[in-house]
């Protein structure tokens, strides 16, 4: 069932949003050369005990995974794509990595992702994150009330389909409000016009993901959950919790 948000329920769901993002700037001036990434997640839950919020992340099993997720971020460096469980692997020069973060506050959920690289990029790197970055916001851009969701998973596929980018749409976005995954699903690739109207009070975690060797496979690590490129690629990730209003898109995650 896709539950669709009051104005006052919207308001709540910018304070977990608030958090997300406060985490993921955190985490993010952490990200330096030689840093591990379990330091990370010591951060990331240090600044969550701050304000209070409950790890979305922290205990979540899906029926995908084969034991409840560590930590309460995602941490997936270079060919990995999501779902990097942060461990004691030392952030080197050049590294791409993307870190997803999901909070809870007052019974509301905010889920979002940043892309960065660490150090110097190579610019084939920063490329890639470019252009998820910009399918991320002509994502946002075409969840416009009157649309379709086809018209978001239209506009992030078009992007990497244009660059080159492997894409897949498993584990693409989602409706959030409660819970950290609700329906509908959000495809990170589609027909325009098609799919569930959009209307005012959806709230949707979108999120693209692309794959820098143009192929569209990936594969998973032992530990069940560390999603990598199927070509040994890079990959980018990038994701925010955004309302449909009847004055536009609404990003919930910002700073
Ligand atoms: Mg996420
Ligand atoms: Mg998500």
């Amino acid at each position: 069932m896709v539950e669709l948000k009051s104005d006052v329920e919207l308001v709540a769901m910018r304070e977990a949003g608030r958090v997300v993002a406060t985490v993921l700037a955190s985490v993010q001036d952490h990200a330096r050369v030689g840093t591990a990434l379990r330091e990370l997640d010591v951060v990331a839950r240090e600044v969550l005990a701050g304000t209070g919020a409950r790890s979305t992340f922290l205990g979540y099993h899906p029926a995908f995974a084969p034991s409840p997720f560590p930590a309460v971020i995602c941490t997936s460096v270079n060919d990995a794509a999501l779902h990097g469980i942060p461990g004691d692997y030392r952030l080197r020069d050049g590294d791409v990595l993307s870190i997803d973060c999901g909070a809870e506050v007052d019974g509301w959920a905010g889920d979002a992702a940043v892309t960065v690289i660490v150090g110097a990029p190579r610019p084939a790197d920063a490329r890639l994150v470019d252009t998820t970055q910009r399918a991320l916001a002509a994502g946002i851009a075409a969840a416009q009330v009157g649309g379709r969701l086809g018209d978001i998973s239209h506009a992030i596929g078009s992007h990497a389909r244009r660059a080159g980018y492997g894409l897949n749409v498993d584990y693409g976005g989602h409706g959030i409000g409660r819970r950290m995954h609700e329906e509908p699903s959000v495809p990170n690739d589609g027909r325009p016009k098609r799919g569930m109207p959009l209307r005012p009070g959806l709230v949707l975690a979108i999120e693209p993901w692309f794959m820098a060797g143009g192929r569209d496979s990936y594969q998973v690590d032992q530990d069940g959950w560390t999603l990598r490129t199927g070509d040994a690629s890079r990959a980018a990730h990038v994701e925010h919790t955004v309302a449909i209003t009847e004055s536009g898109p609404r990003i919930l995650t910002l700073p």
